[in-house]
């Protein structure tokens, strides 16, 4: 059950090479199984300071440490035309991340930085204390060919496609393509967008969770010229049919007492799993409904729900289990029954605990968060 089970590439298991539309990307040259770890890296650069501090001094000082290659390496990034000033600054920035494992850094993987995004993602990044790297995991199977894709942009299940495309394009300016912005029919599309509103108001009732506002006073907050930054057109399009989170809660979701809130997990787990939303949001949709299960003795008795309890667990499982460290608590040994939800549950907590969220630097939180 320890590390010596998990699947583990090599490097020359996945090629950089030219990608359409988005510069280099990273390629499966075989098939890579579900739950291999991809890579595992380093920060090649730690800043500890918070994005919007970082000057071109601060990085040139940085870039004197590493070896010629790694100064070649990180001038062959692409730098994203971000609202940062210098040329210097858009390469760093455009390409770093910020874990809150380091609070108040700033950091770059050069490999890392060559894996493109995507809102259907194949694979899933945590961060590994015991290691200190980055950690890649295939959390499906990823044939020969395909590009290796991870999630840019946290909550972003919980956003319409106008939403993901506003924030990506602030942020990076690139328009996603991915089979969930792009692929599937024009029905299918929307109907994805709705449960993803559905997904945001149960997640708003039941934790909290809030997505801000956009449209041009966010654009205005982070000192963006539009006329410069846009082609005529662009922003038009991208503004017209742009999704707002709503504010108000739909009644049945409102004041919900226990067995309402059970119900409402359970909503949440299966619409989440039927939107082919896979990952640490889906594991996570699963435990709160074992959560929701346990808070009170006696709250769920009939089989029927017993039964999608024990089948929401072990769907978590699977899903934690694929995409995170197995050095861990073994939560394969479990076989999602009832009277293993509560060990269970502690178990897969711990297992998330060992990544304390990686976020990017340029994600829509900052627009908020750090009043730009
Ligand atoms: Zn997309």
């Amino acid at each position: 059950m320890e590390g010596s089970t998990q699947p583990r590439c090599d490097v020359d298991d996945y090629e950089i090479r030219p990608s359409p539309d988005k510069g280099l990307g990273a390629f499966a040259v075989k098939e890579i199984p579900s739950g291999s770890l991809i890579l595992a890296e380093s920060p090649t650069i730690i800043l500890m300071q918070e994005p919007l501090s970082i000057r071109d001094a601060d990085i040139e000082a940085a870039l004197l440490t590493l070896s010629p290659f790694q100064r070649d390496s990180f001038h062959a990034l692409s730098a994203p035309p971000t609202q940062y000033e210098s040329e210097l600054q858009r390469k760093f920035l455009g390409n770093s991340m910020s874990p809150s494992a380091i609070p108040g850094s700033t950091c770059l993987c050069l490999r890392i930085a060559r894996f493109n995004h995507s809102c259907r993602p194949n694979s899933e990044m945590a961060w590994n204390p015991f290691t200190r790297t980055f950690d890649l995991y295939a959390i499906r199977t990823i044939e020969r060919g395909e590009e290796i894709l991870w999630n840019y942009v946290p909550g972003s299940n919980y956003m319409p496609k106008s939403y993901r495309q506003f924030v990506q394009f602030l942020n990076w300016r690139f328009v996603c393509n991915c089979e969930f912005c792009e692929g599937m029919t024009a029905e299918w599309r929307i109907r994805n967008d709705r449960t993803r509103e559905r997904m945001y108001l149960l997640q708003k009732s039941l934790q909290g969770f809030e997505l801000s506002a956009l449209g041009l006073d966010a654009i205005a907050a982070r000192g963006i010229d539009v006329e410069s930054t846009w082609k005529p057109g662009e922003l038009e399009a991208i503004l017209e049919n742009l999704w707002q989170p709503p504010t108000e809660l739909p009644d049945e979701l409102k004041d919900m007492d226990v067995r309402e809130q059970f119900h409402a997990y359970n909503e949440l787990a299966a619409i989440t799993e039927a939107g082919c939303i896979i990952g640490k949001e889906l594991a996570m949709a699963g435990i709160c409904v074992v959560n929701a299960a346990t808070r009170q003795s006696g709250l769920v008795e009939n089989d029927d729900e017993v039964k999608l309890v024990d089948e929401h667990m072990a769907m978590a499982m699977r899903t934690i289990y694929a995409s995170r460290p197995r050095s861990g608590p073994d939560v394969q040994a479990f076989e999602g029954k009832r009277e293993d939800w509560e060990t269970l549950r502690e178990a897969i907590v711990l297992v998330l605990d060992y990544e304390s969220g990686i976020r990017n630097t340029t994600d829509h939180e900052d627009m908020q968060d750090e009043n730009l």
